[in-house]
């Protein structure tokens, strides 16, 4: 960090999980630079403000799901030509692991396209969590739907986050999922917690809500028993084949907006931009890290869709003047109760 940018105390700044619906639309409504100002000044007293986390993410089994998120085009229910293939060797995934931790990644996220895994293919990720774990990596999955005793055995095998996110609002939900309930997510969720594991939890913009859903879906996420150490946020990547191949973009203002507003609610979680950085540019981007991201996926694929080349990014980095956080476990992250 850069002499006198360190923020006075970074343990200050209070967590509140009682937000109201009026309260967060009254902060979506704020003229646009009042927004920022504040979201940015609460990011800058708890967070160096000019380093990201870098994360990357594998899909270690693609495809072939069963569940029909209409964004998402590794179901089997939409026609968009994806290939699926089985869960990937554990030599393979340790490759991909050294050669993220060799470009500056401190986690390593795995996806496996699943409704829940069975125990045997549980085994075989936590033999992988052990695997990148020892690399000196922070490990995440993201597995579907998860049963207490799973948790409690990725848990020993040493993972630090998992997630599973919310998609949307409560009222939303609906028009994207139907083989699954935001109660089942919920399910997931507590059960991860109970496991001593990291929570990463976030969701997708721009699949045709409403102002008031964004609003909802933030306040459900601030409003959970713990707040989400990780809050990743997407921009849908309308994949042709989806029901929502043809969503109608978003205006870029309001997904700046939607960090910003996280930022305010989750004031020390790491915010993440996600999937949909491929099509931003970088004054988009850069736009983003002032409102409060503060974490991206870093790599050469997101999943199924793509993101950008780690030159752009570090290219990026370098106009801005933000370089990458080195620690592997942030303080703060403990700091919240992780
Ligand atoms: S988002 Fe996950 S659960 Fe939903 S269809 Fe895609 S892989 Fe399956």
């Amino acid at each position: 960090m850069a002499e006198g940018t360190q923020p006075a105390s970074r343990q200050g700044t209070a967590v509140r999980q009682d937000w109201s619906r009026e309260e967060v639309q009254a902060l979506f409504a704020l003229p646009f630079n009042d927004l920022l100002f504040r979201a940015h000044s609460l990011h800058r007293a708890q967070f160096d403000p000019n380093a990201v986390q870098l994360s990357t993410l594998l899909s270690i089994k693609t495809g072939a799901c069963p569940e029909d998120c209409a964004y998402c085009p590794q179901s089997a229910r939409f026609d968009t030509g994806l290939k699926a293939e089985p869960l990937l060797p554990l030599a393979e995934v340790k490759r991909a692991a050294e050669e993220a931790k060799a470009n500056g990644a401190t986690r390593f996220c795995m996806g496996a396209a699943w409704r829940a895994p069975k125990d045997r293919d549980l085994e075989k990720v936590a033999a992988m969590v052990r695997e990148v774990k020892s690399l000196g990596l922070e490990t995440c999955v993201t597995l579907g739907m998860l049963q207490p005793h799973q948790a409690h055995n990725l848990a020993e095998a040493g993972l630090d986050y998992y997630n599973h996110n919310l998609d949307t609002s409560p009222e939303y939900y609906g028009e994207i999922i139907s083989t699954r309930t935001y109660e089942d997510r919920l399910d997931t969720l507590e059960n991860v917690r109970a496991a001593g594991v990291k929570v990463c939890c976030g969701g997708i913009v721009g699949m045709g809500e409403s102002n008031v859903d964004r609003a909802e879906f933030l306040r459900t996420l601030a409003n959970l028993p713990q707040q989400p150490e990780s809050v990743p946020i997407n921009e849908l990547v309308a994949v042709p084949g989806t029901p929502l191949g043809d969503a109608a973009k978003l205006d870029p203002f309001e997904f700046v907006r939607t960090i910003a507003v996280a930022r305010i609610l989750m004031p020390r979680s790491y915010v993440r931009l996600s999937a949909g950085r491929t099509e931003m540019n970088d004054e988009l981007q850069a736009l983003c890290f002032f409102a409060g991201a503060n974490s991206i996926f870093y790599g050469e694929r997101l999943l199924t869709t793509g993101n950008p080349q780690n030159e752009r990014d570090r290219k990026l980095f370098s106009r801005l003047g933000i370089h990458a956080e080195a620690r592997v476990t942030s303080e703060l992250e403990v700091a919240c109760g992780a």
